[in-house]
């Protein structure tokens, strides 16, 4: 098979990723060989091919086949798999391996597992014809899913939903969803399910649009005009995407008394009052049963990812526009190969 693996983790301008022969793996107990058909781009595949992450272990392996919001369908099988048949519409999402057994695995939330193995960094990944994948954190795509649009509902969407869900929110409620791009559009559904007025906060006019088109009763310029000081003390809660201490201050500012801060980006705050009675929580991922909730919404038609197509052996270009912002949403990267 045919696979973009990076050898050892540099800047994208030195071409670390290649697309090269390698061996097809062989499913062992437990697991599922699975004929990738898209996989969604990440920023956090980005961090790992530019070495941001070398100093917490990843990329794990040398060399390593990123990618982890894949879609396929399932090729082979190995022993003890129950509940797949060759011929399935499977999708796999960033956690690949948890232990089943730690506080965090018997709780439901298994995200936390200090064990956990992630597609693409501690394992290989579907930037490639075929993947291997543990049967236990592998999911059913419904029929009427298209295998491309659905390969972000893996990352993006479980990662918009488990923030969306830290918050309370019902009919009336006002959130702010801040940094747009895969993520975020898909937490401007969630949260307008939830039946909140969703106001969307970006800096590309492409992004914008397309919250729009998702169902934001708003969206505010941050390139125009200041979020903080057009929001102020408005929302009652703020979801953040946009991994940089300016967006952070932002939605604090916006921030209601009492109100919430879902980050799913790192934070850095200081000068946090307390007489405002605001929380702010972090989120990472989701659990299985989430999972599984994000796929039935989209099956029914009540959220949608957009996805811009690409090839498979372009996935060096494609990490490169990611970097300079040139994205309108989610680049999937398809596997073209009969
Ligand atoms: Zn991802
Ligand atoms: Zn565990």
């Amino acid at each position: 098979m045919h696979a973009i693996a990076l050898n050892s983790p540099a800047p994208l301008d030195a071409n670390p990723l290649q697309w090269r022969e390698v061996d097809t793996p062989s499913p062992g107990i437990g697991q599922l060989l699975i004929k990738v058909a898209a996989c969604g781009v990440c920023r956090s595949n980005l961090h790992m091919v530019e070495g941001d992450w070398v100093d917490g272990g990843v990329p794990a392996i040398s060399p390593i086949i990123p990618g982890h919001e894949v879609t396929g369908t399932v090729a082979a099988l190995g022993d003890a798999v129950e509940g797949f048949a060759v011929g399935d519409r499977v999708g796999v999402q960033p956690l690949w391996w948890t232990c089943e057994e730690c506080e965090y695995c018997t709780s439901g939330r298994e995200q936390l597992c200090h064990r956990r193995k992630i597609t693409g960094e501690h394992v290989n990944g579907g930037y490639a014809e075929y993947m291997l994948s543990n049967a236990a954190h592998t999911y059913h795509v419904p029929e009427s899913l298209d295998l491309s649009e659905a390969a972000p509902l893996f990352c993006p969407g479980i990662t918009a939903y488990g923030a969306v869900q830290k918050l309370d929110l019902g009919p009336g409620a006002t959130v702010a969803v801040f940094g747009l791009g895969g993520v975020g559009h898909m937490a401007v559904q969630f949260a307008g399910l939830a039946g909140a007025d969703v106001i969307a906060v970006g800096r590309s006019a492409d992004h914008l649009r397309v919250a729009r088109e998702v169902g934001a009763t708003r969206v505010v310029d941050a390139t125009a005009e200041d979020p903080g000081e057009v929001l102020a003390e408005s929302v009652d809660a703020a979801i953040t995407f946009a991994p940089s201490d300016a967006v952070t201050e932002q939605a604090l500012k916006a921030l209601a008394w009492g109100g919430t801060l879902v980050a799913g980006v790192p934070v850095s705050v200081s000068g946090f009052p307390f007489n405002k009675a605001q929380t702010i929580k972090a989120s990472i991922l989701g659990n299985r049963t989430q999972m599984n909730e994000v796929l039935a919404l989209a099956a029914q038609g009540k959220v949608r990812s957009i996805v811009d197509r690409f090839s498979l052996p372009n996935a060096p270009e494609v990490l490169g526009r990611l970097a300079a912002g040139k994205l309108r949403s989610r680049a999937v990267l398809e596997n073209r190969t009969e």
